[in-house]
Protein backbone atom coordinates (compact mmCIF):
# COMPACT_ATOMS: atom_id res chain seq x y z
CA UNK A 1 0.00 0.00 0.00
CA UNK A 2 1.27 3.40 -1.11
CA UNK A 3 2.01 5.88 2.00
CA UNK A 4 0.73 8.84 0.89
CA UNK A 5 -2.38 7.12 0.13
CA UNK A 6 -5.69 9.47 -0.35
CA UNK A 7 -9.71 8.31 0.35
CA UNK A 8 -10.71 9.60 -2.86
CA UNK A 9 -14.53 10.23 -1.33
CA UNK A 10 -13.56 11.96 2.18
CA UNK A 11 -9.93 12.88 1.37
CA UNK A 12 -8.31 11.16 4.48
CA UNK A 13 -5.41 9.57 5.09
CA UNK A 14 -6.48 6.93 7.37
CA UNK A 15 -6.20 4.33 4.86
CA UNK A 16 -6.25 0.80 5.52
CA UNK A 17 -5.61 -2.97 3.57
CA UNK A 18 -9.05 -4.54 2.48
CA UNK A 19 -9.80 -8.08 2.23
CA UNK A 20 -9.90 -8.59 -0.97
CA UNK A 21 -6.13 -9.47 -1.70
CA UNK A 22 -4.32 -8.94 -5.06
CA UNK A 23 -5.72 -9.04 -8.82
CA UNK A 24 -3.85 -8.19 -11.85
CA UNK A 25 -5.01 -5.72 -14.37
CA UNK A 26 -5.24 -7.86 -17.74
CA UNK A 27 -2.34 -7.73 -19.89
CA UNK A 28 -0.44 -5.49 -17.68
CA UNK A 29 2.57 -6.28 -15.59
CA UNK A 30 1.40 -5.11 -12.39
CA UNK A 31 -0.73 -5.37 -9.09
CA UNK A 32 -3.86 -3.70 -7.82
CA UNK A 33 -5.44 -4.40 -4.58
CA UNK A 34 -8.61 -2.83 -2.46
CA UNK A 35 -8.12 -0.75 0.51
CA UNK A 36 -10.46 1.04 2.69
CA UNK A 37 -11.14 4.76 4.07
CA UNK A 38 -11.40 4.39 7.94
CA UNK A 39 -12.75 7.62 8.39
CA UNK A 40 -15.89 6.94 5.58
CA UNK A 41 -15.32 2.99 4.88
CA UNK A 42 -15.73 3.28 1.11
CA UNK A 43 -12.91 0.86 -0.37
CA UNK A 44 -11.12 1.70 -3.59
CA UNK A 45 -8.71 0.19 -6.25
CA UNK A 46 -5.52 1.15 -5.52
CA UNK A 47 -3.72 1.80 -7.51
CA UNK A 48 -6.87 4.01 -8.99
CA UNK A 49 -6.78 3.21 -12.87
CA UNK A 50 -6.39 5.84 -15.00
CA UNK A 51 -8.93 6.43 -18.54
CA UNK A 52 -6.89 4.81 -21.00
CA UNK A 53 -6.41 1.78 -18.59
CA UNK A 54 -10.17 1.43 -17.99
CA UNK A 55 -11.03 1.98 -21.68
CA UNK A 56 -8.63 -0.77 -22.66
CA UNK A 57 -10.12 -3.01 -19.72
CA UNK A 58 -13.95 -2.06 -21.25
CA UNK A 59 -12.73 -3.40 -24.55
CA UNK A 60 -10.61 -6.39 -23.88
CA UNK A 61 -13.72 -7.79 -22.08
CA UNK A 62 -16.16 -6.52 -24.46
CA UNK A 63 -18.07 -5.28 -20.51
CA UNK A 64 -21.22 -5.09 -22.23
CA UNK A 65 -21.48 -8.16 -23.93
CA UNK A 66 -20.35 -9.73 -20.28
CA UNK A 67 -23.94 -9.57 -19.41
CA UNK A 68 -25.89 -10.53 -22.63
CA UNK A 69 -23.52 -13.26 -24.58
CA UNK A 70 -25.10 -16.64 -22.31
CA UNK A 71 -28.09 -17.69 -21.65
CA UNK A 72 -27.35 -18.03 -18.29
CA UNK A 73 -26.16 -14.81 -17.81
CA UNK A 74 -29.21 -13.45 -19.21
CA UNK A 75 -31.48 -15.20 -16.99
CA UNK A 76 -29.71 -14.17 -13.85
CA UNK A 77 -29.42 -10.42 -15.04
CA UNK A 78 -33.00 -11.34 -15.87
CA UNK A 79 -33.86 -12.30 -12.40
CA UNK A 80 -32.05 -9.32 -10.56
CA UNK A 81 -33.30 -7.08 -13.11
CA UNK A 82 -36.95 -7.48 -11.53
CA UNK A 83 -35.92 -6.84 -8.18
CA UNK A 84 -34.36 -3.93 -9.34
CA UNK A 85 -37.75 -2.80 -10.99
CA UNK A 86 -39.46 -3.33 -8.01
CA UNK A 87 -37.75 -1.43 -6.08
CA UNK A 88 -37.89 1.60 -9.00
CA UNK A 89 -41.36 0.82 -8.79
CA UNK A 90 -41.67 1.89 -5.04
CA UNK A 91 -39.60 5.06 -5.48
CA UNK A 92 -41.70 6.18 -9.24
CA UNK A 93 -45.54 5.06 -7.51
CA UNK A 94 -43.74 7.87 -3.99
CA UNK A 95 -42.77 10.67 -6.25
CA UNK A 96 -43.73 10.62 -9.54
CA UNK A 97 -47.67 10.52 -9.55
CA UNK A 98 -47.29 13.34 -6.47
CA UNK A 99 -45.13 15.50 -7.62
CA UNK A 100 -45.92 15.52 -11.01
CA UNK A 101 -42.56 14.26 -12.31
CA UNK A 102 -42.24 13.97 -15.99
CA UNK A 103 -38.53 13.25 -17.40
CA UNK A 104 -36.03 11.13 -16.87
CA UNK A 105 -32.12 10.60 -17.27
CA UNK A 106 -30.49 7.45 -17.38
CA UNK A 107 -26.68 7.88 -16.72
CA UNK A 108 -25.27 4.67 -18.11
CA UNK A 109 -28.43 3.43 -19.80
CA UNK A 110 -26.48 0.19 -20.83
CA UNK A 111 -29.19 -1.70 -23.41
CA UNK A 112 -31.67 1.17 -22.48
CA UNK A 113 -33.93 -1.45 -19.99
CA UNK A 114 -34.28 1.17 -17.69
CA UNK A 115 -35.21 3.70 -20.19
CA UNK A 116 -38.03 1.30 -21.51
CA UNK A 117 -39.29 0.76 -17.95
CA UNK A 118 -39.36 4.27 -16.94
CA UNK A 119 -40.86 5.16 -20.56
CA UNK A 120 -43.66 2.54 -19.57
CA UNK A 121 -44.65 4.81 -16.22
CA UNK A 122 -45.24 7.74 -18.30
CA UNK A 123 -42.25 9.32 -17.74
CA UNK A 124 -40.16 11.02 -21.24
CA UNK A 125 -36.86 9.47 -21.16
CA UNK A 126 -33.55 10.31 -22.20
CA UNK A 127 -30.77 8.10 -22.23
CA UNK A 128 -26.81 8.87 -21.84
CA UNK A 129 -23.91 6.35 -22.46
CA UNK A 130 -20.39 7.26 -22.95
CA UNK A 131 -19.47 5.13 -25.84
CA UNK A 132 -21.37 6.55 -29.15
CA UNK A 133 -21.72 2.59 -30.78
CA UNK A 134 -23.37 1.28 -27.71
CA UNK A 135 -25.69 4.76 -27.65
CA UNK A 136 -26.10 4.12 -31.35
CA UNK A 137 -27.41 0.48 -30.75
CA UNK A 138 -29.50 1.36 -27.85
CA UNK A 139 -31.25 4.40 -29.49
CA UNK A 140 -31.71 1.83 -32.00
CA UNK A 141 -33.52 -0.99 -29.95
CA UNK A 142 -35.95 1.15 -27.89
CA UNK A 143 -36.10 4.01 -30.07
CA UNK A 144 -35.38 6.66 -27.49
CA UNK A 145 -32.64 9.01 -27.78
CA UNK A 146 -29.86 8.13 -26.28
CA UNK A 147 -26.48 10.93 -25.78
CA UNK A 148 -23.09 9.94 -26.12
CA UNK A 149 -19.65 11.42 -25.90
CA UNK A 150 -18.53 13.68 -23.07
CA UNK A 151 -20.34 14.59 -19.81
CA UNK A 152 -19.74 18.33 -20.59
CA UNK A 153 -21.60 18.11 -24.01
CA UNK A 154 -24.23 16.23 -21.93
CA UNK A 155 -24.44 19.61 -19.54
CA UNK A 156 -24.23 21.87 -22.94
CA UNK A 157 -27.42 20.61 -23.67
CA UNK A 158 -28.82 22.21 -20.77
CA UNK A 159 -31.79 20.05 -20.35
CA UNK A 160 -33.16 19.36 -16.92
CA UNK A 161 -34.81 16.80 -15.56
CA UNK A 162 -37.04 15.12 -12.37
CA UNK A 163 -35.15 12.00 -12.09
CA UNK A 164 -31.71 10.92 -13.13
CA UNK A 165 -30.79 7.22 -12.66
CA UNK A 166 -27.14 6.36 -11.95
CA UNK A 167 -27.72 2.13 -12.21
CA UNK A 168 -24.48 0.39 -11.63
CA UNK A 169 -22.76 3.40 -12.41
CA UNK A 170 -21.07 5.36 -9.60
CA UNK A 171 -19.01 2.26 -8.52
CA UNK A 172 -17.42 2.72 -12.08
CA UNK A 173 -16.46 6.60 -11.57
CA UNK A 174 -12.86 7.10 -10.94
CA UNK A 175 -14.20 10.45 -10.11
CA UNK A 176 -17.38 10.41 -8.73
CA UNK A 177 -17.75 14.18 -6.88
CA UNK A 178 -16.87 16.09 -10.41
CA UNK A 179 -19.30 14.08 -12.29
CA UNK A 180 -22.46 14.04 -9.53
CA UNK A 181 -21.49 17.70 -9.26
CA UNK A 182 -21.61 18.55 -12.96
CA UNK A 183 -25.02 16.41 -13.05
CA UNK A 184 -26.57 18.05 -10.48
CA UNK A 185 -26.98 21.00 -12.77
CA UNK A 186 -29.43 18.86 -14.70
CA UNK A 187 -31.93 18.27 -12.16
CA UNK A 188 -34.88 20.06 -11.95
CA UNK A 189 -35.75 22.19 -8.84
CA UNK A 190 -37.63 19.25 -7.29
CA UNK A 191 -35.89 16.69 -8.76
CA UNK A 192 -33.30 13.96 -7.61
CA UNK A 193 -30.67 10.99 -8.14
CA UNK A 194 -31.59 7.78 -7.96
CA UNK A 195 -28.72 5.45 -7.17
CA UNK A 196 -28.63 1.60 -7.52
CA UNK A 197 -25.65 0.33 -6.42
CA UNK A 198 -24.11 -3.32 -5.63
CA UNK A 199 -23.15 -3.69 -2.42
CA UNK A 200 -19.86 -5.44 -2.08
CA UNK A 201 -18.26 -3.90 0.99
CA UNK A 202 -20.30 -5.29 3.75
CA UNK A 203 -21.22 -8.85 5.08
CA UNK A 204 -23.43 -10.53 2.32
CA UNK A 205 -22.55 -14.19 0.94
CA UNK A 206 -20.30 -12.74 -1.77
CA UNK A 207 -18.25 -11.29 0.54
CA UNK A 208 -17.89 -14.02 2.94
CA UNK A 209 -17.12 -16.23 -0.03
CA UNK A 210 -14.21 -14.04 -0.79
CA UNK A 211 -12.92 -14.02 2.71
CA UNK A 212 -13.37 -17.61 2.83
CA UNK A 213 -10.86 -17.96 0.06
CA UNK A 214 -8.78 -15.57 1.19
CA UNK A 215 -8.57 -17.63 4.60
CA UNK A 216 -7.99 -20.64 2.38
CA UNK A 217 -4.82 -18.61 1.01
CA UNK A 218 -6.09 -18.55 -2.15
CA UNK A 219 -6.77 -14.97 -2.63
CA UNK A 220 -5.57 -13.88 -5.96
CA UNK A 221 -8.61 -13.46 -8.45
CA UNK A 222 -7.30 -12.56 -11.70
CA UNK A 223 -10.08 -10.41 -13.02
CA UNK A 224 -10.08 -6.74 -14.13
CA UNK A 225 -11.10 -3.75 -11.35
CA UNK A 226 -14.81 -2.86 -13.01
CA UNK A 227 -15.90 -1.74 -9.87
CA UNK A 228 -13.12 1.49 -9.00
CA UNK A 229 -14.88 1.71 -5.85
CA UNK A 230 -17.32 -1.08 -3.80
CA UNK A 231 -20.24 0.27 -1.06
CA UNK A 232 -21.77 -0.81 1.81
CA UNK A 233 -24.69 0.90 2.42
CA UNK A 234 -23.26 2.77 5.25
CA UNK A 235 -19.86 4.14 3.19
CA UNK A 236 -22.51 5.18 0.22
CA UNK A 237 -24.69 6.98 2.50
CA UNK A 238 -21.36 8.35 4.24
CA UNK A 239 -20.54 9.27 0.65
CA UNK A 240 -23.54 11.33 -0.52
CA UNK A 241 -23.27 13.46 3.05
CA UNK A 242 -19.93 14.48 2.56
CA UNK A 243 -21.19 15.24 -1.01
CA UNK A 244 -23.54 17.38 0.11
CA UNK A 245 -26.32 15.58 -0.45
CA UNK A 246 -29.90 14.74 1.37
CA UNK A 247 -30.50 11.23 1.43
CA UNK A 248 -34.51 10.86 0.82
CA UNK A 249 -34.86 7.37 0.62
CA UNK A 250 -32.76 3.98 0.78
CA UNK A 251 -33.96 0.36 -0.06
CA UNK A 252 -31.65 -2.66 0.23
CA UNK A 253 -31.95 -5.85 -1.04
CA UNK A 254 -31.18 -9.04 -2.48
CA UNK A 255 -30.65 -10.63 -5.52
CA UNK A 256 -29.73 -13.94 -4.43
CA UNK A 257 -25.75 -13.07 -5.51
CA UNK A 258 -23.99 -15.16 -7.38
CA UNK A 259 -27.82 -16.00 -8.65
CA UNK A 260 -29.01 -19.49 -7.66
CA UNK A 261 -31.67 -19.79 -10.43
CA UNK A 262 -28.24 -19.29 -12.89
CA UNK A 263 -25.37 -21.87 -12.64
CA UNK A 264 -23.56 -20.39 -15.85
CA UNK A 265 -20.08 -19.67 -16.53
CA UNK A 266 -20.00 -15.85 -16.18
CA UNK A 267 -16.54 -14.12 -15.00
CA UNK A 268 -17.25 -13.53 -11.57
CA UNK A 269 -19.21 -17.24 -11.28
CA UNK A 270 -16.43 -18.61 -12.79
CA UNK A 271 -13.99 -17.08 -10.58
CA UNK A 272 -16.19 -17.81 -7.16
CA UNK A 273 -16.80 -21.48 -8.83
CA UNK A 274 -12.71 -21.89 -8.88
CA UNK A 275 -12.07 -20.62 -6.07
CA UNK A 276 -14.22 -22.44 -3.81
CA UNK A 277 -15.72 -24.98 -5.86
CA UNK A 278 -19.25 -25.06 -7.74
CA UNK A 279 -21.39 -26.76 -4.78
CA UNK A 280 -20.32 -25.06 -1.93
CA UNK A 281 -21.23 -21.76 -3.99
CA UNK A 282 -24.48 -23.05 -4.74
CA UNK A 283 -25.62 -24.61 -1.29
CA UNK A 284 -23.95 -21.42 0.26
CA UNK A 285 -26.05 -19.27 -1.68
CA UNK A 286 -29.02 -21.23 -1.14
CA UNK A 287 -29.28 -21.66 2.16
CA UNK A 288 -27.55 -18.84 3.72
CA UNK A 289 -28.60 -16.25 0.96
CA UNK A 290 -31.98 -16.99 1.55
CA UNK A 291 -32.25 -17.88 5.13
CA UNK A 292 -30.63 -14.56 6.19
CA UNK A 293 -31.77 -12.45 2.87
CA UNK A 294 -28.42 -10.24 2.71
CA UNK A 295 -28.73 -7.20 0.97
CA UNK A 296 -26.04 -6.97 -2.05
CA UNK A 297 -27.97 -4.12 -4.37
CA UNK A 298 -29.14 -0.90 -2.94
CA UNK A 299 -32.03 1.55 -4.00
CA UNK A 300 -30.83 5.26 -2.80
CA UNK A 301 -32.77 8.51 -3.53
CA UNK A 302 -31.27 11.98 -2.95
CA UNK A 303 -30.34 15.33 -4.00
ZN1 LIG B 1 -12.91 8.29 2.99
Amino acid sequence: MQADLQCPMCTSRSIENYFLGKHYYPKKNFNYQYVKCKHCSVAFVSPMPDEEILSEIYQQDHYYDVYRKEEDEKKAHSFQLRKDLEKLTEVFKLFSAEKGFKTFLDFGCGDGKFLAFARGFGLDVMGYEPIPLNAKQTSARIGEKVLSGSLSSLIETQKTFDFILLADVIEHLTNPKQVLEQLKKMLTPQGFFIFIVPLEAQINLGQAMIFLSRKMKRNIIQAPPYHVFLFSDHSLTNVLKIFHFQQIMQLSYSTDWPFIDNRGQSLIKRMIFQMLGRSNVIIGDHFFGRLLNLPNRTIVVAR
